[in-house]
């Protein structure tokens, strides 16, 4: 739904056209031309769908919204990371993260142009070390705005992207039905013809909804951010832990792995005197062997204000290696964000945060 209480045309699913089209006394293939138009001519109104009757572009206009969302600010350098922050209709602000030819990550080869992107605005989980949850929750992103991150950040850098993860702000499976409608769009031929193994979604933790997506058909990526070996590590900076304490959380990622071919991900970031012991990393290599998961480890992003730091360079790899003889598939990310701020969340923080400040100035 939009501000003003309509869908966006743009949300709905070729299915939902047809339906539509169906009502208003359209033939079916009408739908296939609108879909045809949004995503891949990619159009901004619906008078240029030039080759729909003027009076069914009307009739659209008139029952759906069509939204756009503002690039307001970017970060960063074609050849590097590049970050994007959006305005939505309703003042709101976004952002999504273009990383080109990231190495390995999650099963991809290199060569390949990623985007992270959000899907709420703020994020309600508030985790110790996350930017996103520093503010908290206004909403949560419709499907629209999800995929039209995709789609601006195309437009704006002239790049193709081929793989998406859900990584921005939001947790994603606290706004299930918007994501699964968006995924459904990036994926069809249809809508934005992305394979669903280059899409991947990052959870805090949620186990009942890590059920739920083991039993869609899709056959998208998780990562699963564990940021900890233990109870008393994941406690201390995830609240999400005291209801889904990390046993929980794993037989819902067992019940995962037996209905997936693919193998799930963990995310860890590297947080100086708080999860990189060497104890943490072999109980890391216990779940990680028990899951046949890989382990993605991520130094920490200093966040303004969040009193954390990452590890020494020598930590890290010593983390590292202790996965790695314990026989697991295990990656470190040499953050390339860190300069621009790009961990998720802090470019919108920091643009509130600028915004009060020429308000109260
Ligand atoms: N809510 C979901 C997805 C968005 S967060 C989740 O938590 O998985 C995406 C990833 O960025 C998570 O793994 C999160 O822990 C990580 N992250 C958040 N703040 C970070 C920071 N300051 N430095 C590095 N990674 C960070
Ligand atoms: Fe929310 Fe994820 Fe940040 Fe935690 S890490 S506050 S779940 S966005």
């Amino acid at each position: 739904m939009t501000r003003a209480g309509k869908i966006d045309i743009k949300s709905l699913r070729l299915e939902e056209l047809q339906e539509k089209l169906g009502e208003l006394g359209e033939p079916k293939y009408r739908a296939g031309q609108i879909a045809d138009w949004l995503h891949k001519q990619r159009v901004t109104s619906f008078d240029e769908m030039t080759d729909l009757p003027q009076s069914l572009r009307a009739e659209l206009a008139r029952q759906f919204s069509f939204d756009k969302i503002d690039i307001v600010r970017v970060l960063g350098s074609k050849d590097s990371t590049q970050k994007f922050l959006f305005r939505l209709p309703d003042g709101n602000l976004i952002e999504s993260v273009l990383i080109p030819a990231s190495p390995a990550l999650y099963g991809k080869k290199s060569d390949r142009r990623t985007i992270c992107i959000s899907t709420q605005v703020g994020c309600a989980y508030g985790c110790k070390f996350c930017a996103s949850g520093l503010e908290g929750f206004s909403r949560n992103l419709r499907a629209n705005e999800i995929v039209d991150q995709i789609i601006a950040v195309e437009r704006a850098s002239g790049e193709k992207i081929d793989n998406i993860v859900f990584m921005g702000m939001g947790e994603p499976f606290a706004n299930f039905e918007n994501l699964t409608r968006a995924i459904r769009i990036i994926n069809s031929p249809w809508g934005l013809g992305i394979g669903a193994r280059h899409i991947t979604v990052s959870t805090s933790g949620l186990a009942p909804q890590i059920r739920k997506l083991a039993d869609e058909p899709t056959q998208v990526r998780l990562a699963v951010s564990l940021h900890g070996a233990t109870d008393e590590v994941r406690d201390r900076i995830m609240p999400i832990n005291r209801r889904y304490n990390i046993d929980m959380l794993l037989s819902a990622c067992d019940y995962y792995t037996s209905r997936k071919k693919q193998r799930l991900t963990f995310e860890y970031i590297l947080i100086a005197g708080v999860n990189d012991s060497d104890e943490q990393a072999h109980l890391l290599a216990k779940h990680a062997r028990r899951l046949s998961a890989k382990v993605n480890l991520i130094p920490y992003n200093t966040v303004d204000g969040l009193p954390w730091s990452r590890p020494s360079r020598n930590r890290q790899e010593n983390f590292l290696s202790i996965l790695r003889a314990a026989g697991i598939a295990a990656t470190l990310r040499r953050e390339k964000g860190h300069d621009i701020e790009a961990a998720c969340g802090q470019l919108r923080l920091q643009t509130n945060r600028e915004e009060r400040r020429q308000i109260t100035a």
